[in-house]
């Protein structure tokens, strides 16, 4: 039986446990703790965040950034097209109707030019939206300053879904402290995880202070229970907050092995025809949090779903390339800014196995894996041809 390789698995450090005992030692299993208000400061410190409210995931961080920012029912929200539901999941929850930006086929992230032209056509029709969630895709920050500079044109406040990009930098800083709100994610599979939390971070104290108020039900300051507002129970565990301070302390180490996963995956894989690497963009440093690549089945002879399949044969886990939101059902009625470029990565995009804790020897499997799927169809193909 083959060992299944998995596409990222949690990798835990030496610390976490040591910082779990505390909490159990201590019996500060709840409420909150001293746990959360460390692992809010070390991630300042780690990131660059003037303020930091540790939540429960990052779909909650979203949530309350668009909750903080007055997103309400009819609003319109601009959103990245390539991504997961859950950057634009919340814009839902509060009732306002996302709109779709198409991505930048070299970053593969929001195109700032896109993004202008909609601002113009929506300032035209005085139509402006409530806020920008703009997603760093895959580890890659976006190309923040021309995004921040149509946002600051037009008075829009930008928020930064970095749930996939912890760790990156974007000329020197980290990706999520740019805009007025950053939102970062600990689920199981990202670069660092406390099994499920997120974070939300701002340079503005009162803003993070009123999402920690919104986030542990609204309680006004009353012995009794009272509440002026709605509020969620959104806040993070001690507990896992616990395991979030170990885990911080190997960012770097997880950002370096998923790099050097990178590095062997296109040592090997580059010369193949029609295999192409998400690109580097160089205005930062990409985490490589998944290693993706797009096949042009005409030049490798397979399509990117037969090369998943032939993994998945092998035991391998790799996912498709985000699809993107405009293309979701549940979206289907949303507007959609260009679309082209997503829909494409979409359909040639593949993610291949990106854990920290691969071994080489399961590198090779999956760098062998799609080798032979590539010797297979040129034998295929010379026979029949
Ligand atoms: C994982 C992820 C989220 C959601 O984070 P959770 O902690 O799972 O709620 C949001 N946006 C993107 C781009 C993600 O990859």
């Amino acid at each position: 039986m083959l060992k299944p390789i998995l596409i990222s698995t949690p990798h835990m450090g030496d610390r976490e446990l040591e910082f779990v005992q505390e909490a159990f030692a201590t019996n500060w299993i709840a409420p909150i703790g001293p746990h959360v208000d460390a692992f809010e400061q070390e991630f300042c410190q780690v990131t660059g965040a003037g303020y930091a409210a540790a939540v429960s995931s990052g779909t909650a961080a979203i949530h309350l950034a668009l909750r903080l920012i007055g997103v309400e029912t009819g609003d319109e929200v601009f959103c990245s097209t390539l991504t997961f539901t859950a950057t634009a999941n919340p814009i839902i929850y509060q009732g306002a109707r996302p709109v779709f930006i198409d991505s930048d086929r070299t970053s593969w992230n929001m195109n700032p030019n896109l993004l202008q032209e909609a601002l113009e056509q929506r300032a035209r029709i005085g139509k402006l939206p409530k806020a920008v969630v703009l997603v760093h895709l895959y580890g890659q920050s976006a190309d923040i300053e021309p995004i921040l500079q149509a946002c600051n044109q037009y008075e829009i406040p930008l928020i930064e879904d970095a749930a996939e990009s912890l760790g990156a930098t974007y000329k020197g800083s980290s990706p999520g402290t740019f805009g007025s709100i950053g939102i970062y994610s600990f689920n199981g599979n990202k670069i660092i995880t406390t099994s499920g939390g997120g974070m939300l971070v701002s340079q503005d104290q009162e803003l993070v202070s009123k999402a920690r108020f919104l986030a542990t039900q609204a309680r006004d300051p009353a012995p009794h229970y009272q509440h002026s507002e709605l509020g969620y129970n959104y806040r993070l565990s001690n507990v896992l907050a616990g395991i979030g301070r170990g885990q911080l302390r190997v960012l770097y180490e997880r950002v370096a092995a998923r790099r050097r996963n990178f590095e062997i995956y296109s040592a090997a894989l580059n010369n193949l025809p029609g295999i192409e690497f998400m690109p580097e963009a160089d205005y930062g440093i990409a985490t490589r949090w998944l290693t993706c690549l797009t096949i042009n089945p005409a030049a490798f002879g397979a399509d990117r779903e037969t090369v998943r399949l032939a993994l998945m044969e092998q035991q391998i886990e790799s996912r498709p390339v985000w699809k993107p939101l405009h293309l979701q059902p549940i979206f289907a009625e949303c507007e959609c800014f260009g679309g082209a470029v997503a829909e494409n990565l979409f359909a040639s995009g593949l993610c291949l196995p990106s854990g920290s804790n691969l071994s080489t020897e399961e590198l090779e499997r999956v760098i062998n894996s799609i080798q032979s799927v590539h010797e297979y169809t040129k034998k295929y193909l010379t026979i029949y041809s």
